[in-house]
Formats: structure tokens, sequence, C-alpha cells
């Protein structure tokens, strides 16, 4: 199947060759028909199978096919990132057109999206909390949504947005299109689904597998060894673009801030972040002024950076579901990827769970205690920063080394010794 297939007018068309997409993906393949059918569509897929352009097309392409009222089309999204991004991709599309999109978030200026709106715009991609804000001001009009798409409803879950999101529907027309896009599908996800759509067509795309290009390994490793193994990783020479997950905001910030003087390009995405800095960092990670962004799951939700080549889980994440998103962000589209996890002692029954969402093993590394022969303070720790990097010269272990009791403590965590399993 090609994009032709579609028959796509020629400004789309056009927008797709300026995105370099040769081929549809899979969500791709599946949604696109239907929407342009305007059908209903339940899809459930994660990030980083190209749902943002299956959802967007058909849906500019109706837009300009048609005409009507503004707001035509509302795109609600649990991050201001995930917004943001896909407000991007949107105004990518309909360049040239006389089609404007605009991006509503908390945390930046509320006036100059209002004077926006007040401009006129067809297409909103917004967050919960702002778009209310400014309903309840009555500076917008959703009277004339004829597509309604709801992107990673799970997470607006999560986030405790589902009351949010009831509330904005009902200052919707009955009568329009409902797209409903999520990873996975909790209950209250399912009622929510069915309460909104109208006879949906449903896409499943592998949502509860890895993408195929990622390779999986687990480093077994005590908890005040990660930062050490963190280094002599980063070390590396093949350890490129690297987004690190950490499960708290405090850790994000003071981990990135111990690689950077160690003299890495690292810096932070977490929630204590005005909107400016969470942009200073994103932009800054995407246009390479850094290659290490230490993030928080909330934080790190629906980056869209092409070429990451690793995903390091510095903590292990809480669910199986979290550990395909994160991982989700490195061997995106066409690209390889790795994804390297830290997995304490503790950890082992979540890795069998991870292993069987993945439905595969995990390659098991052995850390080599004399990489960690220096100990480094645990980002928690406020103190002792300015440690020396660990040199790999076996002289400089001490006996208050972090280094394992024994081999097997190190790599036999999950009963597997030796370098790699493969
Ligand atoms: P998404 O799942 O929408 O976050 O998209 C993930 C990444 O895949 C983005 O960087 C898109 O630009 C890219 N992408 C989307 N569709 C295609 C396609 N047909 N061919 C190649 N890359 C794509």
């Amino acid at each position: 199947m090609s994009f032709n297939d579609f028959n796509f007018n020629t400004h789309i068309s056009n927008a797709i060759q300026r995105c370099g997409y040769t081929a549809p993906t899979p969500i791709q393949k599946q949604a696109i028909a239907p929407i342009l059918e305007r059908r209903d569509l339940l899809g459930l897929a994660q990030t980083g199978t190209g749902k943002t352009a299956a959802f967007v097309l058909p849906t500019v392409q109706h837009l300009m096919e048609t005409s009507g009222k503004q707001v035509r089309v509302l795109i609600i999204a649990p991050t201001r990132e995930l917004a943001e991004q896909i407000n991007e991709f949107t105004k990518k599309i309909i360049q040239d057109t006389r089609l404007r999109s605009i991006a509503i978030y908390g945390g930046v200026s509320k006036q100059a999206q209002v004077a926006k709106i007040r401009n006129g715009v067809d297409i909103v991609v917004a967050c919960p909390g702002r778009l209310l804000d400014i309903l309840n001001d009555k500076e917008i009009n959703l009277s004339h949504v004829e597509t309604l798409i709801l992107d990673e409803a799970d997470h607006m879950f999560d986030k405790g947005f589902l009351p949010d999101i009831r509330r904005i529907l009902r200052q919707l027309p009955k009568e329009r299109q409902s797209l409903v896009f999520s990873a996975t599908m909790p209950g209250e996800i399912r009622h929510l689904a069915e309460d909104i759509l109208s006879n949906p067509v449903t896409v499943q795309i592998n949502h509860t597998r890895s993408v195929k290009s990622i390779t999986h390994q687990v480093y077994s490793i005590e908890q005040g060894q990660k930062t050490e193994l963190l280094v002599h990783l980063l070390k590396l020479a093949h350890i490129e673009t690297t987004l690190v997950f950490t499960r708290t905001k405090f850790k994000a910030k003071n981990l990135a801030q111990k690689l950077a003087q160690s003299g890495f390009k690292a810096t932070s995405l977490q929630g204590n972040l005005s909107q400016s800095k969470r942009q200073q960092a994103l932009d800054g990670f995407k246009d390479g002024t850094f290659s290490i962004l230490v993030a928080t799951d909330i934080a790190a939700r629906g980056i869209d950076v092409t070429g990451i080549s690793h995903v390091i889980n510095y903590d292990m994440p809480d669910t199986a579901e979290a550990y395909i998103h994160r991982t989700g962000r490195t061997g995106r589209a066409s690209c390889t990827g790795e994804a390297l996890t830290f997995a304490t002692a503790e950890d082992s029954r979540m890795i069998r769970t991870i292993e069987q969402a993945l439905d595969g093993k995990m390659n098991r590394q052995a850390v080599d205690p004399v990489v960690l022969a220096t100990r480094h303070a645990e980002p928690e720790a406020r103190s002792g920063e300015r440690k020396r990097m660990p040199t790999g010269n076996k002289s400089k272990t001490s006996s208050s080394s972090p280094r394992p009791r024994n081999r097997s403590t190190a790599s036999g965590v999950f009963g597997f010794s030796g370098r790699s399993k493969g």
C-alpha cells in the first residue's frame, strides 16, 4: 500500500513528501481510509507508530474540502509537549493553506492564546486545563467542532483529566466525527470511548509490544552504583543522543547536573521547570546542544525527537506499559535504538512483567566491577558533588568501593551470568 491509495489532494501529497514519508506506517494504512470516510475510530497505538500523521492528514484534507465556521477541529492532548508537537506537525501540513492552527496549554500567557483565537483558528490542539479556563472565560466557541480527537487518552486518565474532558465534551455538538487514540485500554478509557464514539472502527497496532527495531538490555546493579554505571556507559563511543529516565523530578534534575559537571552535554526535563525552560531543554536536545536529556515519565510524554540512539532506564518504570512508552522514544520510524535498563534485585518481578509484554527475553548484561571503581554520590544526595570519574584503574578501588561482593551478585540477579545472553 502507498500514500497514493488514499487519493489525497495535491496539497496533502506534497506535504507528505515534504515530511519525507515514502510509505504509510501500519496505523496509517489502517486508520487513514476510515477517517477520510468520516467514521469514528478507536486507535490502540503507542507513540512512535506515526499516529499523529494518521489523524492529521485525513482531517486536514476534510477541512480543505469543506467550509465551516471556526473552530472545526479540536485535538486534546495530555501534555504541553505533545500538544506543541501535534500543532507543529499540523502547521507543517497546513502551510500554504488558509487554515490556521493553535496550541493551547497552561504555563504560558493566556492573553496571547486568546488573541489568536479571536483572530480565527480552524484547528485547536489543547491541554484540558487551559482549554477549560478559556471556555469558562467564554473566549472560545466549540459549538462548530466537526472533528474531535483525543490523543493518549490513557495518559489523560493517569493525569486525572477525565472529569475535565467530560466538561469540555458537553460544549461540543453531538453531530461530529470522534477519534480516540490510546496505547492501553483501562476500564475508564473504555467507558469514555463508548460514550464518545459511535459505531467506531477499531485499529490496533501491536500495542503491547515494543518497536521491533529496539534491542533491550538489562544491567543488574545495586542502587548505589547506578550513577557510576551510567557514566561508564555514556563514555562508550556508540552512545549518542540519549534519553535517561528517573523516577522523580528531583533525581532528574540532580542527575543531569551531575552529568553536566562530569563534562556531558546533559540537561533535565521535569515538571518543576517553567514552560520556557522545558521548551529550552527540549529544543536543545533536538538541535544537539544537549546530547543527554534526563527526564521523568510525565515530562517525557509525547517527546518526538528523531535519532534518539539510547533510552536508559536509570530507574525501573512502574509498569510494562510505561517501559514500552519510554523505549518507544528510540527506534522510531526506520531507525534502530537500544534500551538499557538498570535493575536492582527488587526489580526482578517487573523485568519478568516487561518481558511478558515484549514477548521475549531482554539481554542480560553483566556489570564489570572494575568500571565501578569509584563511588559516585546518588543524585538524591545533595552533598558530595564533584567526585572523580571512574578511571577503570583497579588500583583506585578501595575497600569501600561499590564493587559487588561477588560476580554473581552483579550479573546473576535474574539467573544469568556472563556478558550477554544474546
Ligand atoms: P508519532 O507516532 O505520531 O509520534 O510519530 C513518530 C515518528 O514517526 C515521527 O517522527 C514522525 O515524523 C514519523 N513518521 C510518521 N509517519 C511516518 C511515515 N509514514 N514514514 C516515516 N516516518 C513517519
